[in-house]
């Protein structure tokens, strides 16, 4: 096997499990790259037992120490660049390009954890004389984050820096279908400098995740995945009186309108709905095109048919995806869509154990079919019409998700409306994937994310502490605080 067996990782070691084992498989080519261990409690209760032991200490540096192993952990990751993009390449069936791009968002990520001592300074005032009140941020303890297959390096670094730097203990539950990312970066942490115990991986599917949402150790969990489990998770946790934020699925709408900038409109709507094989939470499936606007649907498809599966498109993750993402194609042609770039049944010389399908480009899909509604997760658009603005924004206002919204115009007023109307969470105006670059936070509206926090920038500060506030007095002439 191309790697070797995946290890949960307790307490700075690797630790054998007794757990049954499953597969790694390479989208690409479909071959066995590695296996991992389904963990159970046993697995579990070691690494919060690990945590815990270590909470105390870590907890009680400064921010401004933690972050220095951050600093050399950024340093390790641009170091080791090359080698963590071809893991994620192999894991997940992204391009190497792509690989590179995730890997460079996990860097962007750890500098923004460097950056915490200039943003968390509590607060301190003088409330009656003599007397101050001061707020402190204090990490919260064991906590978990649980993530998806489709960035397996960049989604756990929303939550892995910020969290272990403002002085929390985690443990990491990786996609069982891309375990091996999460192993490098256990090693490169050591490496930094993070003490034994203060981060552990623990590998597994359903199982283990809902070992953690009992686990009476664990203080919070964050979750990334699709809606169906975000919703199983955040319910669960919550009911076990955890602090949780669930990242769920999407279905990301784009309303082009007919001044739109051709070149730019098409470009970004075709990168969009095919980058990492549209296996993304921010990738636009649904475009709404009002009005006149066959020009810009006719250089989309130019540009779609520029994207080769196997060159600068990737595998889906697998057989079982490559089948739903056709089918969902299908059926959309059978109910009245007008397939205009087709990638049903693609293949890549050399890789025919490979999961490919090539950019899909579909028109006149109605509101109600279920390509239009559900997540696809593959590269594909369906393209709705609206005849107004309007229109469009009800379109987009009846989905059920929220992470994401996009419009394409030069007309400041029709940008304006999208921007106050579209019920998302992120919203792009010329942009097709509007990920908010740090220090802004990532996450949607309705169930496209469940809590109140969102999972990375500012926001996760909020997250991943808890407040605690003094009152002092040190002088006994002062005056009476008015309370006493
Ligand atoms: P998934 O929901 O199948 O899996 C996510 C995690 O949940 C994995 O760690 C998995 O082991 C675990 N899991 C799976 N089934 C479970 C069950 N029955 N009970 C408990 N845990 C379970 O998601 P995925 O297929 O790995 O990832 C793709 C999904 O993630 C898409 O819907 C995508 O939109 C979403 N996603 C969302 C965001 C966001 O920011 N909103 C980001 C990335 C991915």
């Amino acid at each position: 096997m191309k790697y070797p067996d995946v290890q949960n990782y307790i307490n700075g070691k690797f630790e054998p499990s007794n757990a049954s084992r499953m597969d790694v498989i390479c989208p690409t080519d479909g071959t066995i790259i590695s296996t991992l261990p389904m963990s159970g409690k046993t697995d579990l209760d070691k690494a919060v037992q690990a945590a815990e032991a270590a909470f105390p200490a870590w907890s009680a540096k400064t921010l401004k120490e933690r972050v220095q192993v951050f600093y050399k952990y950024r340093q390790l990751l641009d170091q080791h660049r090359e080698e963590l993009s071809t893991i994620v390449m192999e894991e997940n069936g992204k391009t190497m390009g792509e690989s590179v791009a995730e890997v460079d968002k996990s860097i962007e990520l750890t500098e923004f954890a460097c950056s915490l001592p200039q943003m968390v300074q509590g607060e301190i005032m003088e409330v009656s004389r003599g007397v101050e009140c001061r707020v402190d941020r204090k990490p919260l303890g064991v906590v978990a984050s649980i993530s998806p297959f489709n960035f397996p390096n960049m989604v756990p670094h929303w939550t892995l820096p910020n969290a272990l730097a403002l002085g929390n203990c985690v443990i990491l539950k990786p996609s069982e279908i891309v375990p091996i990312s999460a192993t490098r970066m256990a090693e490169l942490l050591k490496e930094a400098g993070l003490p034994d115990g203060v981060f552990n991986v623990v590998n597994g599917g359903r199982e283990i995740v809902e070992e953690i949402c009992d686990h009476p150790g664990i203080k919070a969990v964050s979750f990334v995945g699709s809606t169906k489990i975000a919703k199983v998770v955040y319910k669960r946790a919550c009911s076990n009186l955890k602090r949780c934020v669930a990242l769920g699925g999407a279905k990301n709408h784009l309303i082009v309108l007919p001044d739109a900038n051709v070149e730019m409109t098409a470009s970004n709507v075709a990168a969009s709905m095919s980058g990492c094989a549209g296996q993304r939470c921010m990738a636009s499936s649904a475009m709404v095109g009002v009005g006149k606007v066959d020009h810009i649907i006719e250089k989309l498809c130019e540009e779609a048919r520029k994207i080769i599966p196997g060159e600068n498109l990737g595998s889906v993750i697998s057989q079982a995806a490559k089948e739903r993402i056709e089918r969902y194609i299908t059926e959309a042609e059978q109910a009245g869509a007008k397939v205009l770039v087709d990638g049903r049944n693609a293949t890549v010389a050399g890789k025919d154990g490979g999961f490919y399908v090539g950019p899909t480009v579909i028109d006149f899909v109605s509101p109600d079919m279920a390509i239009a509604k559900e997540e696809v997760f593959g590269p594909v658009i369906s393209i709705m019409r609206a005849k107004t603005l309007d229109e469009a924004m009800k379109i987009e206002n009846s989905s059920n998700y929220g992470n994401a919204a996009g419009v394409f115009t030069q007309s400041g007023g029709w940008a304006r409306e999208v921007m106050e109307k579209a019920s998302a969470g992120m919203i792009g105006v010329n942009i097709g994937v509007p990920v908010p670059r740090e220090p802004f936070s990532f996450g949607g509206w309705n169930e496209s994310k469940f809590g109140t926090s969102d999972i990375t920038g500012k926001s996760s500060i909020e997250f991943w502490t808890q407040l605690k506030k003094t009152s002092t007095k040190w002088n006994p002439e002062a005056q009476i605080n008015w309370m006493s």
